[in-house]
């Protein structure tokens, strides 16, 4: 039977629907939205977010520790939900399902308490070029910590994990094999079964990551046969901060826990060893994230029936989808996909060619369209395809062929009406808004009037873009390391020079024409001050009065919180040595 409706599962998606009214027939849309960032992390659907406040309002309780009622009824929701799981992956026992964290903590735990008292010098992990930071910085901790050595399998020019490279790569020496199920950058459906299957044939362990997985393919650990399998909750419409730890049973019981505390102890004492409990609470010390284990067995209620359907609609949908939206991007002159072929989920990743990612990403986010650039936490990809940077597009089954046709004509307008690449004629209208970068005294305040001036994020992304263009190109020669600042999603550089009346005066670039715009907002706020001055300077106070606070907040995103810590931090040295 066929259970999949698209419209139907899209109207369980509260935050997709209320933004949706009169989403395609209106012109110029601000306040609507179309999410296209579901690698990031998926929309809630009602019942889980429902699911969430009825914990709390009807059965809130410490779980496994009293013997009152509402404790009981906690306990027994709590470890329903684990059983749950355990049936969604088909892991033969309960005792394979450890919650944690999500993917991250779930890598964390097997490095530290599996490899890190198991690995030797010289001996080998062996793990993919296409990995997420989640699946390579705990391997690298726990390298430098045993003097193991990382291998890494290379991709297919298609951008599957290479298995022809597999016999040169995992041997002997191999002790781990870790890869993702599907890439977050390249949505491809790796060979794992072969990977597993190779590394079991040189008695290595194999751990899956499979955060990208869960919410497209139905998982069978068992068939996999492969050692651990980690996911969270939040990128398959669950809640954020719950996820799972799937090993087997006979790995999970020879390891010691990753954390001490309440709840993973059997027997405490001064006078002798303290004694821990049986799986899987062995690993979970201190008290869960109960009403997220909760509403996450909600979630694998709500998605557990599309995926076991032997129609196969709701994958048929997601592969519609991204055929669409793959093959309208082709069409796009300046798109550039970053490795061949059509994925096989919905994460399309490209570049265009003489535009910055985040400038793209930024003036999408106008229409209402939320895409991602930058490294997408896989910067050794990036390296490997010797790119800084992409775009992601990342569709789930709640997004709609209208949308995806919204995005192409944005796209295509962007593109097309040079809102990017305003010429030198256009930039020096500006002259009468007249602001510079060799900074006066009434800098910031000629930017809070010119901001007073704007109506809407549409307006103040067009000064802040025009505003880019009034700032010198820093020479190439300083644009090196020292200057280098590393935002997520694009590079800046800045220098800074300290008067004898102990001022500072600051020049800046950046690679990404929105980064230069703010820049100028900026440095206009920090030029010419005292260190004192520098490190009083409330930049959020700032960004408020300018309006652009909702859009911008200085953070790690967009790179400006680095800036602004950078600007501090020369301010601080410098103040120091004098
Ligand atoms: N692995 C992959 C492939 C991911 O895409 C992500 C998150 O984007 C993670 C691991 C980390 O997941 P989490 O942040 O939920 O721990």
């Amino acid at each position: 039977m066929n259970l999949f409706d698209p419209h139907l599962f899209r109207r369980q998606f509260p935050l997709i629907e209320n933004h949706d009214k009169s989403l395609i027939e209106k012109s110029g849309l601000t306040s609507s939205l179309i999410y296209f960032d579901n690698a990031a992390t998926t929309q809630k659907p009602q019942q889980v977010i429902d699911s969430q406040q009825h914990y709390y309002q009807h059965l809130n309780a410490n779980v496994h520790r009293a013997s009152h009622q509402l404790s009981s009824k906690a306990t027994f929701a709590f470890e329903k939900a684990r059983s749950l799981v355990q049936g969604f992956i088909r892991a033969k026992s309960i005792k394979e399902i450890i919650w944690t964290k999500g993917a991250t903590e779930s890598i964390n735990i097997v490095a530290q308490s599996l490899a890190r008292n198991t690995l030797k010098p010289g001996d080998e992990i062996v793990l993919c070029a296409s990995e997420h930071h989640a699946n390579i910085v705990p391997w690298q901790i726990v390298a430098e910590q045993t003097g193991a050595v990382i291998k890494v399998l290379p991709l297919t020019n298609n951008g599957y994990i290479d298995v022809a490279e597999m016999d040169n790569i995992i041997t002997d020496r191999t002790k781990f094999v870790t890869c993702a199920h599907i890439s977050n950058v390249l949505g491809r459906i790796n060979p794992i079964k072969k990977i597993i299957a190779k590394a079991k044939s040189v008695g290595a362990i194999s751990l899956i990551d499979g955060a990208q997985a869960v919410a497209h393919l139905s998982i069978d650990v068992q068939s996999l046969d492969c050692d651990f399998y980690v996911f969270s909750a939040h990128k398959m419409y669950g809640p954020t901060g719950i996820g799972v730890l799937y090993g087997k049973k006979v790995l999970l019981e020879c390891m010691l826990p990753y954390q001490g505390g309440g709840e993973m102890i059997k027997t405490v004492s001064f006078t002798q060893a303290t004694t821990f409990n049986e799986l899987p609470f062995k690993f979970e010390a201190g008290t869960p994230n109960i009403a997220g284990v909760i509403a996450f067995a909600e979630c694998i209620s709500f998605l557990t029936p599309f995926l076991a359907d032997e129609t196969n609609a709701y994958n048929l949908f997601e592969q519609k989808l991204v055929n669409h939206c793959y093959e309208a991007l082709a069409k796009i002159e300046q798109v550039k996909f970053i490795v061949d072929g059509t994925p096989d989920v919905g994460v399309i990743a490209f570049t265009l060619t003489g535009h910055h990612n985040q400038d793209i990403a930024m003036s999408l986010d106008i229409y209402g369209i939320a895409i991602r650039s930058g490294h997408h936490c896989a910067m050794p990809l990036m390296d490997h395809l010797n790119i800084d940077g992409c775009l992601r597009v990342s569709l789930a089954a709640y997004n709609t062929i209208a949308e995806i046709d919204y995005f192409i004509t944005s796209l295509k307008t962007i593109l097309l009406d040079g809102s990017l690449d305003k010429t030198n004629e256009e930039v020096s209208h500006l002259s009468d808004k007249k602001v510079v970068t060799d900074s006066t005294k009434n800098e910031m305040d000629e930017i809070i009037a010119l901001f007073s001036n704007t109506k809407g994020w549409d307006s103040r992304h067009r000064e802040i873009m025009l505003l880019g263009k009034t700032l010198p190109r820093l020479d190439k020669a300083l644009r090196d390391d020292n200057s280098l600042i590393s935002g997520c999603e694009s590079l800046a550089w800045l220098k800074s020079d300290y008067s004898e009346q102990g001022l500072y005066t600051f020049v800046a670039d950046s690679d990404a024409k929105i980064i230069r715009g703010l820049l100028v907002i900026v440095l206009a706020a920090f030029n010419n001050k005292t260190a004192q001055q520098i490190n009083q300077f409330n930049i959020n106070d700032y960004f408020s009065r300018l309006g652009l606070m909702q859009h911008l907040s200085p953070s790690r995103g967009n790179g400006l919180l680095a800036i602004v810590d950078k600007i501090k931090l020369l301010a601080q040295n410098s103040d120091k040595n004098n």
